[in-house]
């Protein structure tokens, strides 16, 4: 597996637009003289504190675009993201921090002293939450409809006779393969299941079953729904992976809450956050479906990682992945997922991808500072 902070900042366009800034020598030899006679009006707590100083002494990686005026340091998994003349930053996906606006007017991006001690102290109690374990406590497997709602169907001539596929029995016998794997890998974790028969669960249950999950602040959920695919079109075939873009943290900026960011900020920390969430569900898809790929990958073409609006993963507060496991209204493709090696496969796949994951996550946010 690659560095988890090259594949991190792979996918992040904030940080692939933003133009990484060398982090400022702080030797005395290099430092800017100080001037004679300081002003005596100013006090220490706004001195303006060059921005790669900053850096420099978390040994934080600062990336910083003049252009729009975002920027965002990064030290082992944890981010704060700032944007020029913002009077706050979102630190670690979730947490406003509010700073002195910081400037690039002259000499260079640069903090207040006191935003500098801020965020240097923002940093140092991540740190401790990350030393203390930062772990995927539950893995929550979402079998798609059941029921009165039977999914997909597909019809398939074999052997002379009539085989019917029905994408609630695809998606119960799949995820009741991947629980079984994932109890055995991970005794310590939580792994639950929406449904174990042929119930039906609304989505609303599937999402508050999700989101009523228990967990400790250094603790995350990983949501993985399991679905299967049909078309008019008897030739379309193959898996594919869906992430979500959470749209209901839009509100967690509320541009209206008294002391909050404003009307004309509110939408940049939105979109700031926005994309700092979705990052996880993309490496999630990422790896499943390269899981995927390399169990069903010679038989069943690879139709790629998608992006949309499916409620399910929507309201669900955590990184989340929708998998269509293939088309049941295909000829070749209907009869493997009626074979119970194949949804086997389909399984470890997806368990392979979910292992890697577990793996990135908790390395890179449980690891001590480098
Ligand atoms: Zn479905």
């Amino acid at each position: 597996m690659s560095s988890p902070y090259v594949r991190a900042a792979a996918f992040c366009a904030c940080l692939a637009l933003a133009r990484p800034l060398p982090a400022a020598p702080i030797s005395a030899g290099t430092a800017p003289p100080a001037p004679a006679t300081p002003a005596p009006a100013t006090p220490a707590s706004v001195t303006p504190q060059a921005a790669g100083q900053i850096a420099g002494r978390l040994k934080a990686r600062l990336s910083y675009d003049p252009l729009t005026g975002y920027g965002v340091f990064e030290k082992s998994g944890n981010r704060l993201a700032f944007a020029r003349g913002v009077p706050w930053a979102i630190f670690d996906w979730n947490r406003s921090l509010p700073l002195d606006p910081p400037s690039d007017a002259e000499g260079g991006l640069s903090f207040t002293a006191a935003s500098g001690a801020a965020i240097e102290k923002a940093f140092a109690e991540a740190e401790a939450v990350a030393r203390s374990h930062f772990s995927v406590a539950a893995i929550l497997i979402d079998p798609g409809h059941g029921g009165k709602d039977p999914g997909a169907i597909g019809e398939q001539a074999a052997g002379g006779k009539k085989l019917r596929v029905v994408e609630k029995d695809v998606t119960l016998d799949i995820s009741r393969k991947l629980f079984d794997l994932l109890k055995a890998r991970f005794p310590d974790k939580r792994i639950l299941i929406t449904r174990e028969g042929d119930s039906y669960p609304s989505l609303e249950d599937r999402v508050d079953m999700a989101n009523s999950v228990e967990l400790a602040a250094n603790e995350a959920i990983i949501y993985v729904s399991i679905h299967a695919n049909s078309s008019f079109n008897k030739n379309a075939k193959g898996f594919e992976v869906w992430y979500l873009n959470p749209e209901y943290r839009r509100t967690l900026v509320d541009a209206k809450k008294p002391g909050g960011p404003g009307q004309e900020i509110a939408p940049i920390l939105n979109a700031m956050l926005e994309e700092e969430f979705t990052t996880e569900s993309i490496i999630l898809a990422r790896d499943i479906m390269s899981g995927l790929q390399s169990e069903i990958g010679a038989e069943s073409p690879n139709r790629g990682i998608r992006a949309d609006e499916w409620f399910v993963v929507r309201n669900a507060r955590m990184p989340s992945v929708l998998i269509e496991a293939g088309f049941v209204t295909n000829p070749d493709e209907g009869k493997l997922l009626a074979r119970d090696d194949y949804l086997l496969r389909v399984a470890d796949g997806v368990y392979t991808g979910l292992v890697d994951f577990v793996g990135y996550f908790e390395s890179m946010r449980g690891a001590p500072s480098q």
